[in-house]
């Protein structure tokens, strides 16, 4: 009934007619806003999960818009995606990522600090994308080892070899591909062997499970079961938002490699990420 309301619902709603003028708004500021430098990137930290210490940060891009001030990446990325703006946007997000981690490395020695960039399914089929990367890379002097390209599991789903050629091709010049929000897509876990990933991101609904210490066994269960399926196949797998200590404890207790979160840190400029890696480099 929802569905087939739908049009007449969002006229008859000035709520809906405004974030429908909203979105036809931010839709056709997006070329401009690239083209002005309205975006920034900010950088999250992510955190061995054995030792505490900082291995690297994921970039999570942000729009200083100039009207509605900053907005989060949910509010724009899926109207790049519709526009094919995402193409360019996500090529600016490598580069500047690239560049950051260079700019780490510097600082900082040979120290692992590595960068991790979400990919977005439209840039998976864009012909551009391995010669992009490898020219990006090579322009900022960055070994391929550095960075970790995020794919969501669900634009995984059912892949075909078209789909997947690129993402083999950048495993094998070093690139890291981590499947993002594992566990919510209902993936064949026997697939996994033919994705040319190295690491999988639990999703965050599974760290919120954790809550509670101990927490609830069935979950216990599932995450212990992927953790065993993953270091079978020799993937590392990452936890993403983890608030409290609790969960942190019980995530390490569980075998998971790295974590990412609030407990942590919050995304930031580099900056603090830099602080974060040196505090860890000297105790
Ligand atoms: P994601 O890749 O799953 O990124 C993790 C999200 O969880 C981020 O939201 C991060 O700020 C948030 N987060 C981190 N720690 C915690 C925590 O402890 N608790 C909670 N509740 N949340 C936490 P953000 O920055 O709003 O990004 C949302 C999504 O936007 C990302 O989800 C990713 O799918 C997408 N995105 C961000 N940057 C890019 C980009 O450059 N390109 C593309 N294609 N997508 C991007
Ligand atoms: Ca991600
Ligand atoms: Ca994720
Ligand atoms: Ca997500």
């Amino acid at each position: 009934a929802k569905a087939a309301g739908g049009n007449r619902f969002e006229l008859a709603d000035p709520g809906a007619d405004a974030r429908a003028i909203t979105r036809h708004g931010l839709t056709t500021a997006l070329p401009a806003a690239l083209e002005r430098g309205e975006f920034f990137i900010e950088y999250q930290p992510l955190v061995h999960l054995g030792d505490g210490s900082v291995r690297g940060a994921e970039a999570l891009v942000r729009w200083l818009h100039p009207q509605h001030g900053v907005l989060g990446p949910d509010r724009f990325i899926p109207l790049a995606e519709d526009t094919g703006l995402i193409v360019p946007l996500g090529r600016w997000v490598l580069e500047q990522s690239v560049r950051q981690a260079r700019a780490w490395r510097e600082r900082h020695g040979d120290g692992p600090l590595r960068i991790n960039v979400n990919l977005s399914p439209c840039q998976l089929t864009h012909p551009g994308l391995v010669q992009d990367t490898v020219d990006i890379l090579e322009r900022a002097g960055v070994e391929p080892q550095v960075l970790c390209l995020e794919v969501t599991e669900s634009a995984l789903i059912g892949a075909d070899d078209d789909l997947l050629k690129p993402l083999r091709r950048l495993a094998e010049m070093g690139v890291d591909i981590a499947l993002d929000d594992f566990g919510t897509g209902y993936s064949n876990l026997a697939n996994l062997r033919r994705l040319p990933v190295s690491v999988l991101k639990l999703d965050r609904s599974f760290t919120q499970s954790m809550q509670q210490f101990p927490a609830d066994p069935v979950d216990l269960k599932i995450v212990e079961g992927i953790v065993s399926l993953a270091h079978s196949l020799d993937l590392a797998v990452t936890v993403e938002g983890v608030e409290t200590g609790a969960q942190a404890e019980q995530l390490r207790i569980l075998g998971c490699d790295t974590a990412q979160g609030w407990y942590y840190a919050r995304p930031g400029p580099p900056e603090r990420l830099h602080q974060l890696a040196l505090v860890d480099a000297t105790g």
